[in-house]
C-alpha cells in the first residue's frame, strides 16, 4: 500500500501537483478499498469520518485530476453512478455485472491480450487498453 502511495506521489510531482493531505486521504480510500469500486459519493462518506471539512466538490475535483494523470480510471457500471479504481499497470482485469444483485466479480483475461495482436495484424490498429464488460447473473442469483 505504501509502495502504491509512493509511486502516485512521483506521478503527482511530475506532473506538478502536490499530494495535499485531501489528494492523500481520497487515494487512501480507494487504495484500503480496492476491488469495491467506490462512487464519488462513497468516497466522500468514507473520507468525512477523518475531515468533516472535505465537500463533495473537492471530491469530484480530485478524482478528475486522478483519472487525468491516469491514477486512477472511471467505471461505468450503468447504476446511475460513476465508479472509480485504481489504474495499476501490473494488474489488469474486467468485471462481471449481475443483474439482478449489482455484484461485479473481477476476472483476469490472458485470451484478449492475444486478441489486441490479432487487431493490430488484421487492421493495422494499436491497441492500447480495453474495458470490457459481462452482464449476466450472478451464481447467487442464476
Ligand atoms: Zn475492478
Ligand atoms: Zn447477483
Ligand atoms: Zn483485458
Amino acid at each position: 500500500m505504501t509502495v502504491d502511495l509512493q509511486k502516485i506521489k512521483k506521478k503527482l510531482a511530475n506532473n506538478n501537483y502536490k499530494m495535499t493531505s485531501q489528494r492523500k486521504a481520497i487515494l487512501e480510500k480507494i487504495i484500503e478499498n480496492q476491488g469495491s469500486h467506490l462512487s464519488a459519493e462513497e468516497i466522500y462518506e468514507q473520507v468525512k469520518k477523518d475531515d468533516s471539512n472535505i465537500g463533495l466538490a473537492t471530491i469530484y475535483r480530485t478524482l478528475e485530476l486522478l483519472c487525468d494523470l491516469g491514477i486512477i480510471h472511471k467505471l461505468n457500471f450503468d447504476d446511475k453512478c460513476r465508479r472509480y479504481e485504481l489504474d495499476k499497470e501490473d494488474e489488469h482485469h474486467h468485471h462481471l455485472i449481475c443483474f439482478e444483485c449489482g455484484e461485479i466479480t473481477e476476472f483476469n483475461d490472458d485470451i484478449l491480450e492475444d486478441f489486441e495482436e490479432d487487431i493490430k495484424e488484421e487492421h493495422s490498429f494499436e491497441v492500447i487498453d480495453h474495458r470490457i464488460k459481462f452482464y449476466g447473473y450472478c451464481q447467487v442469483c442464476q
